[in-house]
């Protein structure tokens, strides 16, 4: 599909971003694993969804479990301050804590306050949104699956339903 592969290179550039970032400014960063102050996620765009879904039919599980367990408002995947999904986590996800520009003003974590940033270093988030929103407007043209032709999933509900409809999703997505 397209617009999966869009999505893909997106991730590549944002990754190659935030790469650039940490080598550059290493350990005067605060991101790294244990600190989830930032991993309140609630919502995806279904575009997001399929890469965690095809990590989650490897571990059905292990996910659900995590999941049920789960008594906090923060995000249904963390799991004792990790991020049980962590490789195919969405694009907010791989942004959050770095320096964006949003709005004309460069925002960032209170954590990672106090260093300067070089203009190259500042993420135009604008600019990623709008391309993530054109790449899901895509793939919902693409997608015949009901369950994923939704502008945004709520992902506490769609990972609370029964593991049989999650795993029927997943199915229908191995004919793309
Ligand atoms: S998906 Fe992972 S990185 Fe993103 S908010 Fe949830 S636990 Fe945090």
């Amino acid at each position: 599909m397209q617009s999966l592969r869009y999505y893909r290179e997106l991730i590549q550039k944002i990754d190659a971003f935030t790469d650039s970032v940490v080598s550059t400014y290493g350990n005067r960063l605060q991101c790294r694993k244990g600190c989830s102050s930032c991993c309140i996620l609630q919502t995806i765009m279904p575009v997001e969804l399929v890469p965690i879904l095809q990590w989650y039919a490897a571990q059905p599980e292990l996910i659900q479990n995590t999941i049920t367990h789960k008594k906090s408002d923060s995000c249904i995947f963390l799991h004792l301050d990790s991020c049980i999904i962590y490789p195919v986590r969405p694009i907010i996800c791989r942004t959050h804590g770095y320096p964006v520009l949003l709005h004309n003003n460069v925002d960032i974590c209170p954590l990672n306050d106090g260093i300067q940033f070089e203009p190259q270093h500042i993420l135009h988030l604008e600019n990623c949104n709008t391309m993530l929103a054109a790449i899901n407007i895509l793939f919902i043209k693409e997608i015949h699956i009901p369950a994923l032709q939704k502008e945004r999933i709520n992902l506490q509900a769609f990972f609370q339903s029964p593991e049989s409809d999650i795993l029927s999703v997943v199915h229908a997505l191995k004919g793309y």
